[in-house]
């Protein structure tokens, strides 16, 4: 038996932003520095297309971007393969065999689809690709045979409709061809969805309402100094909510262990009145600058050679390719549509 396999990617919609790191990110480094998982990890730039073909060029220039921020966050080419996911027909092809197994009705039932679709305000004119974006997940994550989808808890419903379609592919096709992945969430809940700064809805790269590893420390300050608190919290001596106050919530997702005391005091006294939000967003601001400028630094550091970046994606997409194509293969004789292997 090889080691277990972990898929698992993002939309290059724009850079990423601190929801994906403490969300996914973070804790793929940790996986990958085990050296117990054969990883795949990839940039959905055809997902990404679903819901952006009339604006490819915003794709296209995130691509890169994203790329950066994996190598800055300590993605490490050379232990994980890192591809692009439009350089491998075969996941489109497989997408094609699964449509067949999902009907429409369930698609439209999916909860985080169904969000999106609100967000987005696509009305009446969804485009069909982005309906079916769950089931070319499916395709992803069993191209490469994945055990394991690291993922933020919004994909929870794309982990239960991938497993739905390994269950009727396997099942139709009397095959054990394709395996039946675990997603695996974030354990503090505070970080499984990151509010956006507004506290609305998840911080989403689609609704401008992020950090962004990349952002400076002046853009960090502003936006932090900009945070949605406890609207009733007006003088420093009223007592303030916590709950909803996105100063806290951040608090409990970016403190290590060492501010855990201080950060509790501070919501003693936050509650009891006599804490100005100033002082609470200073105190947020060490911790997430603390973070954040080491990855900040490294990424202005790789950005200097894109060549070697857009290489690293093409190695890792020639590599990619020949698992899924295997995957293919197997799909179309369980399939029995492998014609002229029979002959
Ligand atoms: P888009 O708005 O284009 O969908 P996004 O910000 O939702 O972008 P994705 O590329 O869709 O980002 O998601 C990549 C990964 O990051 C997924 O595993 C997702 O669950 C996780 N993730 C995204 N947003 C958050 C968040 N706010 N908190 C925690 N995890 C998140
Ligand atoms: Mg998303």
């Amino acid at each position: 038996m090889g080691k277990p396999i972990i898929l698992t990617g993002d939309r290059p919609t724009g850079k990423l932003h601190v929801g994906h790191y403490v969300g996914s990110v973070k804790n793929r480094v940790l996986l990958q520095n085990e050296n117990k998982y054969d990883m795949f990890i990839f940039l959905a730039d055809q997902q990404a297309l679903t819901d952006n073909a009339k604006n490819p060029e915003k794709i296209i220039e995130s691509v890169g971007e994203v790329a950066l921020d994996y190598l800055a966050v300590g993605l490490d080419p050379k232990k994980a393969t890192i591809f692009l996911q439009s350089q491998i027909p075969e996941l489109a092809e497989l997408t094609v065999y699964y449509m067949n197994l999902v009907s429409v009705a369930r698609l439209q039932r999916n909860p985080t689809v169904k969000t999106e679709i609100a967000q987005k305000g696509f009305g009446e004119s969804i485009p069909t690709g982005f309906l079916v974006y769950p089931i070319s997940q499916a395709a992803d994550i069993t191209a490469f045979k994945a055990n394991l989808v690291p993922a933020g808890s919004d994909q929870k419903p794309m982990i239960e409709q991938t497993r739905e379609i390994v269950r009727s592919f396997n099942h139709t096709y009397k095959t054990d061809v394709l395996v039946e992945p675990e997603g695996l969430f974030p354990e503090n809940e505070a970080a499984g969805r990151l509010p956006g700064l507004d506290g609305n809805a998840k911080m989403s790269k689609s609704l401008n309402n992020g950090i962004y590893l990349a952002d400076d420390p002046d853009t960090l300050k502003k936006k932090i100094m900009s945070m949605y608190t406890d609207p009733n919290h007006i003088r420093v001596e009223d007592p303030g909510q916590i709950e909803g106050n996105m100063v806290f919530h951040y608090l409990d997702v970016f403190g290590k262990k060492e501010d855990k005391a201080e950060i509790e005091r501070m919501k003693e006294q936050y509650q009891k009145g006599g804490l100005g939000d100033v002082k609470t967003k200073r105190f947020l601001l060490d911790i997430m600058e603390r973070e954040l400028a080491p990855i900040r630094n490294r990424r202005l550091e790789f950005a200097k050679d894109m060549g070697e970046v857009y290489r690293m994606l093409e190695k890792g997409s020639e590599k990619a390719r020949e698992k899924a194509a295997q995957t293919l293969s197997e799909v179309k004789s369980a399939m029995g549509i492998n014609y002229f292997n029979k002959l």
